[in-house]
């Protein structure tokens, strides 16, 4: 079944940045070629004068993957596309300029902005509501603000232009997918609701190890750090769906009032050498390959001290969770990649005597990308009957057929504001974080280091 957008026109700014190149445009091709986005205008805006031809090829070069692989209703949309794509040339940041540009396009537009987040913010801050074609939607990229009082002055800049369900602040680590998985893991399933809580559960991590190091990324990542660049705009997502309270349905109000909800009553507490770490990484190997010190490598600012390690712990202070905390680490250059929430249940109270081997407490795993599912239970045998052994039940989850940036480009086009982080959760995203940003400015927090490869400072749990 093919689906026209609401969107009639695609607006990227920033048409020759990395984000375009690399992730939107690829993300794009194979939402059109799984004919799930029919109908739309693309148009590329930049500072740079680019001949119609480069941006050309640049469309069909990223386009070329997903054209292979497209049934014929596919191909020819993209064919019709890259036939009618247009590149202007304009500086975002002058009055009038880009209100022009809106102007001569069909409505209503979707207007992407790739930019650097300084410069998002002068676009925005030099339009004006009367300027916005009817249906204008606004896409802005992380990191939002940089702290909760620069999110809400970006929030209000933004609010005066469009409704806030025309605002989609993109978290692309967020698929639709996995938010389905997880929710339908917690809400089809009524063994899991009556443990889900104080009562039965220890302890929730969520865990974004990488083994890429900066990968020539220090323009925007030393700027940022992994406290700013995961946790805060995505694993406290992801916490709150695993915390929430269960929602109605799923459109995107009742979700997104039931995350609002669970952030709200999250914070992280003082003392912030306690309850946050950080480290950096020094020179070591990965997968064979020699990687240089962080502090070393080309672009980035020692005295920064940015952190590629961090880790917090977060307490959602409410009847459901009071006491159980949820620690959330994300980190570069480790020795694996493990990106998944660990749910561990409280220890029996009793283990009747007789029985013999280890008795570990239950763990539910949910693993992000691809999303699986498994259990940890303690059964008997094998051999002994007596004897207690672990055995995993494990599942595959359901899976997207679009690209991240597809199934963020599908949410916009379609109108559908369910996967954007929503104006009061971007500021409280920062509200939580704020006092330990602060913490680590004062050097309350020692920075760690660990070797490249390794799975992060002596003294953290692997
Ligand atoms: P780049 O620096 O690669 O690209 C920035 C783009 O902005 C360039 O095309 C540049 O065009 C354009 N630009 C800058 N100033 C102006 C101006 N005054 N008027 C018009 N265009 C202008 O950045 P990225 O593509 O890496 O990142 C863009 C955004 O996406 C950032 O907010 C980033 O945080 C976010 N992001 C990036 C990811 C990535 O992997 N790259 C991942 C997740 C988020 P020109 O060269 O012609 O000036």
């Amino acid at each position: 079944m093919t689906s026209q957008t609401t969107v009639k026109t695609l607006l990227i700014l920033g048409a020759s940045g990395d984000l375009t190149g690399r992730l939107l445009l690829p993300g794009l091709a194979r939402l059109v070629a799984r004919d799930r986005a029919t109908g739309l205008q693309l148009v590329g805006a930049g500072s740079d004068p680019w001949t119609p031809d480069q941006w050309l090829e640049r469309v069909e070069s990223a386009f070329a993957d997903a054209n292979s692989q497209a049934d014929a209703a596919g191909k020819r949309e993209l064919k019709r596309i890259s036939e009618t794509t247009s590149y202007r040339e304009l500086d975002v940041t002058a009055d009038g300029q880009l209100a022009a540009l809106l102007g001569q396009l069909e409505a209503p537009v979707a207007v992407y902005f790739a930019l650097p987040p300084h410069i998002s913010q002068e676009a925005c801050a030099v339009l004006t509501a009367a300027e916005l074609p009817a249906g204008t939607r606004l896409v802005m990229e992380k990191p939002f603000g940089s702290s909760e009082e620069s999110a809400r002055h970006l929030n209000q800049t933004l609010g005066a232009l469009v409704p806030e369900d025309h605002i989609h602040r993109v978290d692309h680590f967020l698929g639709k997918a996995t938010v389905l998985n997880i929710l339908g893991l917690r809400f089809a399933n009524t063994f899991l609701e009556p443990v889900w809580n104080r009562n039965h559960i220890e302890k929730v991590e969520i865990i974004f190890d990488e083994d890429l190091a900066l990968e020539g990324r220090a323009r925007y990542y030393d700027g940022a750090g992994a406290l700013r660049d995961m946790i805060q705009s995505h694993l406290l997502q992801i916490m709150a769906l695993l915390a929430m309270e269960a929602p109605a349905t799923l459109d995107e109000r009742d979700l997104r009032d039931a995350v609002a909800v669970a952030l709200r009553a999250s914070s992280i507490k003082a003392p912030y050498a306690k309850n946050s770490r950080r480290a950096r990484y020094t020179a070591g190997t990965l997968d064979g390959r020699k990687v240089p010190d962080y502090a070393k490598e080309k672009g980035v600012d020692e005295s920064r001290n940015t952190e590629t390690l961090a880790e917090v712990q977060v307490d959602i202070d409410n009847w459901r969770w009071q006491g159980v905390p949820f620690i959330l680490r994300s980190g570069k250059a480790l020795g694996g990649t493990r990106k998944e929430a660990v749910v561990t249940f409280r220890p029996v109270p009793h283990l009747p005597k007789g029985f013999t081997g280890v008795d570990s407490p239950n763990q539910l795993r949910i693993g992000f990308g691809p999303d699986t599912l498994q259990f940890d239970v303690d059964v008997n045998g094998p051999g002994n009957v007596l004897s207690l052994d672990r055995a995993t039940l494990t599942a595959e989850l359901s899976a997207s057929d679009l690209l991240p940036y597809g199934e963020v480009l599908e949410g916009v086009l379609m109108g559908d504001p369910l996967l954007s982080v929503r104006a009061d959760t971007a500021e409280d995203c920062w509200r939580i974080l704020d006092p330990v940003i602060k913490a680590w400015n004062r050097d309350s927090v020692p920075l760690e280091e660990y070797a490249a490869g390794t799975a992060g400072p002596e003294g953290w749990p692997a």
